[in-house]
């Protein structure tokens, strides 16, 4: 029987629960990492952003982490970490397809968009190959004092009232048979879907507040063509793209839904539906590969791509299926535990808005922390990260759910989509500058720019069409975040980066 006492103690261990972990053993706290699988380990949440890369090298400068400066950006994670497998991202880039339709590029390019995250591939984003980049994480762990103990199987979780002890939280389990127990003062949920202290403590969920509403098909795959190849095939211009189309978060949208592909350098390809399934039900008689069969088949271009393509991972021939990918839980900490951001709450992939919002989470978790000494503001400041977390998964939902609606009328899809990138973009100049402190992640709280998106999106779905005069009523909206100069329609949907 082992037995561990930790003053916090953070469950799961992808790179959210490892960097909290870091973050804390760096303010001073005893932190413990319980894992229940080992790593490396398949996991999905694989394309990053701007944001994330600037939160991250802020967290990493802040908590003396060095090791990770060189995965903030593509270049120097190629020269510095070329052992670690990643995929170059300079953008995010959407097409258009009709069923049973190829694609062909429109000449107003009126179905497709790129927005440019970087002006080269030295200071471009990545695809992290999770297995790799949370293994390293992970391989962080000992040289920060913080424990990990993996293979971890909990049997049960007492809380106590932290008046009556010092000890807030006793685990009981199992690690490869032998038992377990852990105390803790703090406890972290980092467990993502499984939602473990949810569970423990019955947290209600709030997932009728959202909106949005998809379920996944999704693996890793070897073999899928580039999608410059194919629309070259095709006979499609692409000589005006800002950037390789495929070095991107690309989607393909259509009706209903829409699917996303990241590829990484090593031949590997991670790639998934999102369907909405008050659109597109689960099919009861079809497995999951027959379903995805059945969605390639629908649309010959994207069938084109996977021609010679294999499903590698997480089990080599198979494809997963989910139920529907949200989840919240609108209460994301009390006076003795937390829940990271997405374990609190997930939207959908589309956007790629997930793991910044993670590190959006750790940074503010962090600075409560640093309050630790006196227990007022230490309250105060989880209280105000619980209100801010679920006000950013509800704006999140917001901007995502504004282009479910739209996805079968594209350039209002185009529109609704620049609403997050406004909200990106700016919230990114103002990080730079220094002034970003209360405005949540995406600017979620802030109420004044919060209400020129409601706006904005009123206008966008209150119309029949997309003319300039929309656009450019959208434009004025938001003029006041979008030095970028987003909603162009001079730019025919093709946006280079602009620094703030
Ligand atoms: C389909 C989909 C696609 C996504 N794509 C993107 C994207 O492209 N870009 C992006 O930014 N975000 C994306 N996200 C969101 C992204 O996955 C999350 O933001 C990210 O994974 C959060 O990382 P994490 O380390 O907090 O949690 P996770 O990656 O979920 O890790 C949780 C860890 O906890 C462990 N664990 C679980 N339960 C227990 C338990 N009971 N006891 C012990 N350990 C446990 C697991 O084994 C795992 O190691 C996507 C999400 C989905 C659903």
């Amino acid at each position: 029987m082992s037995e561990h006492t930790c003053d916090v103690l953070v469950v799961g261990s992808g790179f959210g629960g490892s960097l909290m972990a870091m973050v804390l053993a760096k303010l001073g706290f005893r932190s413990l990492v319980v894992e229940r699988g080992n790593h490396p380990r398949f996991a999905l949440g694989e394309s990053s952003t701007p944001l994330a890369n600037l939160v991250l090298e802020q967290l990493a400068t802040t908590y003396d982490i060095p090791e990770l400066l060189p995965c903030c950006q593509y270049g120097t994670w190629k020269r510095d970490r070329p052992e670690l497998v990643c995929g170059l991202k300079r953008g995010f880039s959407y097409f258009e397809h009709q069923a049973h339709q190829p694609f062909r590029v429109l000449s107003d390019r009126s179905n497709q968009l790129l927005v440019a995250a970087s002006n080269s591939e030295e200071d471009a984003d990545t695809h992290w190959l999770r297995s790799d980049f949370d293994q390293y994480l992970v391989s962080l762990l000992p040289s920060r004092g913080v424990q990990l103990l993996d293979r971890v199987n909990v049997d049960s979780l007492e809380h106590i009232a932290p008046q009556y002890s010092g000890t807030c939280w006793t685990l009981r389990g199992t690690r490869c048979d032998e038992p377990l127990t852990l105390h803790a003062r703090f406890m972290i949920d980092a467990s993502g879907s499984d939602g473990f202290l949810a569970r423990h403590l019955a947290l209600p969920s709030s997932l009728g507040d959202l909106k949005t509403y998809s379920r996944g098909l999704f693996s890793h795959f070897h073999g899928v063509h580039s999608w410059q190849s194919i629309l070259a095939a095709g006979g499609n211009d692409t000589s005006d793209h800002t950037f390789p189309c495929n070095a991107a978060a690309l989607h393909h949208v259509f009706k209903g839904g829409w699917m996303y592909l990241l590829e990484f350098e090593n031949g590997v390809t991670s790639a998934g539906f999102s369907l909405d399934p008050r659109l597109h039900p689960q099919p009861s008689s079809m497995s999951p590969e027959e379903e995805w069969r059945q969605w390639l088949n629908r649309f010959p271009s994207i069938a084109e791509q996977f021609a010679d393509a294999e499903p590698i991972a997480p089990a080599p021939g198979n494809i997963v299926r989910t139920g529907r990918l949200q989840r919240f839980v609108s209460q994301a900490a009390d006076t003795d535990w937390a829940l990271l951001p997405t374990t609190a709450g997930i939207i959908d992939a589309l956007h790629s808005s997930g793991n910044a919002h993670t590190l959006y989470g750790i940074e503010r978790l962090g600075r409560a922390f640093s309050q630790y000494g006196n227990t007022l503001r230490f309250h105060a400041a989880l209280h105000e990260y619980a209100e801010t977390t679920a006000c950013e998964i509800k704006f999140i939902d917001e901007l995502v759910a504004g282009c479910y609606k739209h996805f079968e009328r594209f350039p209002k899809m185009v529109l609704a989509s620049m609403c997050y990138f406004v909200a990106a973009h700016s919230l990114e100049g103002l990080r730079r500058s220094g002034l970003a402190a209360d405005t949540g992640f995406l600017r979620a709280t802030d109420r004044a720019f919060r209400k020129r998106i409601r706006k904005a999106r009123f206008l966008i779905d209150q119309q029949e069409n997309t003319s300039r005069d929309v656009t450019a009523a959208v434009a004025t909206l938001l003029a006041p975040d979008n030095s970028a100069g987003f909603l162009n329609a001079d730019r025919r949907n093709n946006y280079p980066y602009q620094a703030e």
